[in-house]
């Protein structure tokens, strides 16, 4: 077993039996999930024979950064090679002080939606909470030899449906914001999700504390089941109850995400809509450009998006139009696919 699977309890035992006192239990969980080490030969506080004894009792598998591509506007491409021999992406996105990590939740994704090259990888595995932690681990350091900062913000919107992996993704962002953990604050975190409507509920019953997104992109139920399949068995109407109830539980806001695709979903019918969507509950409505992928989809025109955005102000709506980054060497939305399609340079 792998030594960031062992409970509390478990470590406790371990450390009874081989006659280690219980005070190296706290020691071990500082090196694991505050100091983040990669290997028991790093925790250099335990001594030597403590060290060979988790060494022979417990593996500590290794996530590496494979490779790596830097776009023109700085935003790195990571690809993550995992104890398995699978590969995910993650990216680092730099602006203006801050650095935000988008991070995947699993390898390849299910969801097969019909504009996102993800979708076309199908999927292959779930993401282990501590593999999804090791992501941010590892990136932090790059931020900080890149940019000269930490990360500041990250965001789950790399490779995998959040929610279908519910319990990893949960642990992983309560140990990056445990205070006996990275510490990092809720409302830097965001995790989004497609619309899973039950995976929704659940998050309110939980007390989820970060930020949550969702990948709408279309009001009208038969467009969304076209393009997002998912939507067959998590329908427009269900979604909008499970965001109510989502903000009745947690007094939060909601980001509603929508790439505007032209001729399907960016007509002023298809904007009011979203807003009719969008009465429920409180949001903030981020405009997402389509990003090129193998599909037939193309980005609406400047003209639509500008009349588009303004029949949503025009109801008082909070809309922010956001600029993709790293379209360049394949890292903005819905373009991470293995391989890389540039290299520039392996680590
Ligand atoms: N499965 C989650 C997390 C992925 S986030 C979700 O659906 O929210 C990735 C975001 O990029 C989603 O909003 C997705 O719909 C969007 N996206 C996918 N393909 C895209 C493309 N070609 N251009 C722009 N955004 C895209």
């Amino acid at each position: 077993m792998d030594i960031r699977e062992t409970s509390p309890e478990q470590l406790l035992q371990f450390l009874q039996q081989h006659h280690e006192k219980p005070f190296r239990a706290k020691q071990l969980h500082d090196w694991l999930w505050k100091k983040n080490v990669t290997s028991f030969e790093e925790m250099i506080n335990i001594p030597k024979n403590l060290q060979e004894k988790l060494q022979e009792n417990f593996s500590f598998l290794q996530t590496k950064i494979e490779k790596e591509v830097v776009s023109a506007d700085k935003t790195i491409k990571i690809l993550f090679h995992l104890f398995d021999g699978e590969q995910i992406e993650g990216v680092l996105i730099p602006s203006q002080g801050r650095v935000t990590a988008c991070v995947s939740s699993q390898v390849g994704c299910a969801l097969k939606c019909s504009f996102c090259a993800t979708g076309m990888l199908g999927f292959t595995r779930q993401l282990r909470f501590w593999e999804i932690i090791d992501q941010y681990v590892l990136m932090n350091r790059r931020a900080v030899e890149a940019f000269g900062i930490p990360i500041s913000n990250i965001v789950f919107m790399g490779m995998g449906e959040p929610l279908l992996n519910y319990d990893n993704v949960f642990k992983a962002i309560e140990i990056l914001t445990s205070p006996n953990g990275n510490g990092l604050s809720p409302s830097r975190i965001t995790l989004s999700t497609v619309g899973i409507t039950a995976g929704i509920k659940k998050l309110a019953d939980d007390g989820f504390k970060a930020n949550l997104a969702v990948s709408l992109h279309t009001a009208d139920n038969s467009k969304r089941s076209q393009l997002i399949p998912v939507n067959q068995t998590n329908t427009i109407q269900e979604l909008q109850e499970a965001l109510r109830y989502y903000v009745e539980k947690t007094n939060q806001r909601i980001t509603i995400e929508y790439v505007l695709l032209q001729h399907i979903n960016d007509s002023l019918e298809d904007a009011e809509k979203l807003c009719r969507f969008c009465k429920a509950f409180p949001v903030k409505i981020n405009i997402i450009e389509y990003n090129a992928t193998d599909t037939h989809f193309r980005p609406s025109t400047p003209e639509k998006k500008a009349a588009f955005v303004a029949h949503l102000e025009s109801k008082n709506l909070i809309v922010n139009v956001r600029q993709s980054r790293g379209k360049d060497i394949a890292a903005a939305c819905g373009q991470l696919a293995i391989p890389l399609r540039v290299i520039e340079r392996s680590v």
